[in-house]
């Protein structure tokens, strides 16, 4: 059967699946049984399967896009998502008769799997499990106890880790002599149990094994090689069987949304900054599942971004069943079968739920633990793995605030070339000599950066831009201030844009050619169409008034200035002139940046947009404007992270490195889940962004849905600077509040950046204001 054109033919069944009327004499089970054999009859349930084994093998897109597909029509998923865990498994270690046997089965849910590896006595640690098999001729025998077993009373086998070589004398874990068995539940010998869980429900139950007797043909992969095996089974857990997460949670928080304004919560600001973090929740979802399924489709291991992801995504949930009980009000007193439960107890149910979300699976901290290890190459909490894995931690921690995946070719060439000419021109020591100036800047490096095609990169080429994808100039930003380089790159690209934005082309062409012009009122916050005396007076011919806090102006040679005229705004371009313009430079907070007050005195100037032709510039400029400010905010917090990865790997106390602290390990690994997330929400939306303008690098049109995801990534940003740059500065004590040490300067510059933003709070609530709106 031709896989080419899954896509019309999967909208087609899915279209005559949808016309049928719901066939009520089965129950939901049997209904999604019967969906995925279908599906299976037209060679469309195995999406990311390979064709040898009857999948459809789609690329990355593609398969977003079938999940796109599934879930908006919302036909009912595989009824077993613990068959997902064990299909990846099988196709990478299984035999060829393990393959034939199970995997059919398996994917039409004619049968159905429960996954057997927690032990009363096993959980997090389950290197410390006891179940055993021994063997007796062609078969093992297992005799143990499996606990937690989700759908044990229901499934027609289990995938289970036994021990077959018994521990050493005196040891109470072994990663060794661990077998991965496929068993079938009617053995005789497995018992039963039903466990009720949190909700009063039974959904798993404990596993008994008396003497059961399983062929020895039923083990995957070599004797004692469970362990291995089983991590493909978690990767996978954690990576691709959830993809279709992004598309469920997005149904459910709009569901969360219509329910508070229903609820009447939606002028409630507390409420609104929730609203706020749901939304920032699933487009981090959303970004990092695309990576991690990435990464598993270049074949690489998704183990360590998967728990990044499993760890966003298991306390997004929670956060989104608490702020739905809260929004149930008064009724939430309720348990979620009781008569007159609010919306027939799902709220409730699903808050009850979500708690499991940080415990099966691994914990949150297991979660955290991973993180620390093997992304940040921190010592384990545990004193384990220190010799054979040395060379690999030293790998993760040097990556340490990295990009956790391979961006694209143009990504990674732009940061690599931009990266090494930062390093040998910016020197840490100068920006932290106290007798530096106040108006100092590097013009060399200014200079170089333009060769590099900065501040204009993302400006079409014919207006004398390098004609890059936003998303690049974002990645350069994002470089340039994980090592503080002491240039007006910010304001200077505000700039650009805003001159694009009003078609003035000439002082666009002088910035390409090293000049520098900054905004004096950046387009942060929506303007006013009637400014106020704060501004500047522009009277036709010159412009008179003062404007306070100008980042970049100690260094600018011109300005781009938001003035009053005739009661309305007007944008007009000033020349840096002497006898007519002057700057009073004070002393930034960001050590690295230069500011002052601008002081017009009947200074010459040409009007680049007039009346409501400004507020349309600005409204242009304005996402530029944050995204590129949020990736400064993001190169600042990566840059905090190594720092505080680098000392928290060499510092010790107690005689261990205090990387192997819990509190110190699980602060930088929440500080790196937040990184990657802002910097993909960042880069996701400056792409967005891109597609949406075509040629021109600035859409045409104001889209305030574009305005929102804006906001939100820009508020991630800021957000982990300040938080990761406060741990930094935490983690390395006393010598971090020393002002020798540089993570002062990015505290400094973090802080900085959410003053000029207008603080994180604000642009959440103004995105919450959006999303609210559109639900009354
Ligand atoms: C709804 C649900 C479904 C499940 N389904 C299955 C299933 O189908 N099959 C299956 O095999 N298992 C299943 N489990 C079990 C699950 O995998 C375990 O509950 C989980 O691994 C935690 O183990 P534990 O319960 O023994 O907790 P413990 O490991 O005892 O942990 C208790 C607490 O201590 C913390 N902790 C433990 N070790 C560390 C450490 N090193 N560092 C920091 N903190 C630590 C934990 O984070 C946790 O907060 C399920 C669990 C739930 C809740």
């Amino acid at each position: 059967m031709s896989t080419d054109d899954w896509r019309a033919r999967l909208t087609a069944l899915i279209e005559d699946y949808r016309s049928r009327p719901t066939d009520v004499s089965k129950d939901r089970y049997q209904r999604a049984r019967d969906w995925q054999a279908e599906l299976d009859d037209h060679g469309l349930a195995a999406p990311a399967w390979p064709r040898a084994v009857g999948g459809l093998d789609l690329a990355l897109e593609d398969l977003l896009d079938y999940y796109r597909i599934t879930s908006a029509a919302k036909v009912p998923s595989h009824p077993c998502p613990l068959s997902m865990i064990l299909a990846p498994t099988l196709i990478a270690h299984g035999t060829a008769a393990q393959k034939d046997r199970f995997l059919t089965p398996l994917l039409r849910a004619d049968e159905l799997w429960c996954q057997g590896f927690s032990e009363p006595a096993a959980g997090s640690d389950l290197a410390s499990l006891t179940t055993r098999a021994v063997r007796d001729g062609n078969d093992y025998v297992v005799t143990g106890q499996k606990i937690w077993t989700t759908q044990a009373d229901r499934a027609d086998w289990i995938f289970a880790l036994v021990r077959t070589t018994p521990l050493e004398p005196g040891a109470k874990r072994s990663t060794a002599g661990i077998s991965y068995l496929l068993i079938p539940m009617n053995s005789a010998g497995i018992t039963v149990r039903p466990l009720r869980d949190i909700s009063g429900a039974a959904h798993f139950a404990e596993v008994f094994f008396d003497e059961v007797r399983v062929p020895v043909s039923n083990r995957v992969g070599p004797e004692g090689e469970g362990w291995s095996i089983m991590r493909t089974s978690l990767g996978h857990e954690r990576a691709t069987a959830f993809l279709a997460d992004e598309f469920r949670y997005r149904h459910t928080v709009d569901r969360v949304v219509a329910l508070i304004v229903q609820r009447g919560l939606a002028d409630d600001p507390m409420i609104r900054q929730q609203v706020a973090g749901l939304e920032i929740g699933v487009q981090s979802v959303a970004q990092n599942g695309a990576r991690a399924l990435a990464a598993v489709l270049r074949g690489q291991d998704p183990g360590a971004v998967a728990s990044v992801n499993r760890l966003v995504k298991s306390e997004f949930e929670q956060c989104l069943h608490a702020l739905a009980l809260r929004a149930t009000g008064a009724a939430g007193v309720l348990d979620s079968r009781a008569e007159g439960a609010f919306d027939g107890g799902r709220w409730t149910y699903g808050y009850l739920m979500s708690r499991a979300t940080t415990i099966g699976a691994g914990t949150a901290e297991i979660q955290r633990n991973t993180i620390a290890e093997k992304v940040l190459g921190l010592p384990s909490s545990r004193g384990e793995g220190a010799d054979e894995s040395a060379a690999d931690h030293r790998r993760a921690a040097a990556a340490a605030g990295e990009p956790m995946t391979v961006a694209d070719d143009d990504e990674r060439e732009l940061r690599a070339v931009l990266a090494g000419v930062l390093k040998s021109a910016v020197d840490p020591a100068e920006l932290l000599d106290r007798a530096r100036a106040v108006d100092a800047t590097d013009r060399e490096l200014w200079s170089d950066l333009v060769g590099f095609g900065l501040p204009a990169l993302h400006l079409p080429t014919a207006a004398g831009g390098g004609g890059a994808d936003l998303r690049l100039l974002c990645a350069a930003v994002e470089e340039c201030a994980k090592v503080l380089a002491p240039v007006p790159l910010l304001p200077a690209v505000i700039a650009t844009t805003a001159l694009h934005a009003a078609r003035a082309s000439e002082p666009v062409r002088e910035m390409t050619s090293g000049s520098i012009i900054v905004c004096t009122t950046p387009p942060w916050h929506e303007m006013s169409p009637h400014p106020d005396a704060s501004v500047p007076h522009w009277d036709g011919m010159t412009l008179r008034g003062e404007q306070p806090l100008v980042s970049g102006a100690p260094v600018a040679d011109g300005f781009l200035v938001l003035a009053r005229h005739d009661g309305g705004p007007v944008l007009v371009f000033a020349d840096r002139r002497p006898e007519s313009v002057s700057v009073r430079a004070q002393q930034a907070l960001d050590r690295s940046s230069t500011i002052g007050t601008v002081v017009f005195d009947g200074t010459p100037a040409t009007v680049v947009a007039d009346g409501a032709q400004t507020i349309r510039v600005a409204a242009r400029t304005r996402p530029i404007a944050l995204l590129a400010l949020g990736a400064d905010s993001v190169g600042v917090a990566a840059r905090a992270l190594h720092l505080a990865v680098e000392w928290a790997r060499q510092r010790e106390q107690f005689g261990r490195a205090i990387g192997s602290f819990q509190a110190v390990s699980h602060r930088l690994a929440d500080a790196a889940v937040a990184v990657e997330g802002a910097r993909n929400q960042i880069l996701g939306v400056a792409a967005t962004i891109s597609d949406s303008a075509g040629t021109d690098a600035i859409p045409a049109h104001h889209d305030p849905d574009l305005d929102c995801a804006v906001d939100l990534a820009v508020a991630s940003a800021i957000d982990c600077a300040v938080t990761s740059t406060e741990s930094c500065v935490q983690v390395l004590g006393g010598i971090g509040f020393t002002w020798e040490h540089p993570a002062h300067l990015l505290l400094r510059r973090a802080r900085s950046n959410a003053v000029l933003a207008g603080g994180a709070d604000a642009l959440r609530d103004r995105a919450a204001r959006h999303l609210l709106s559109t639900k009354r």
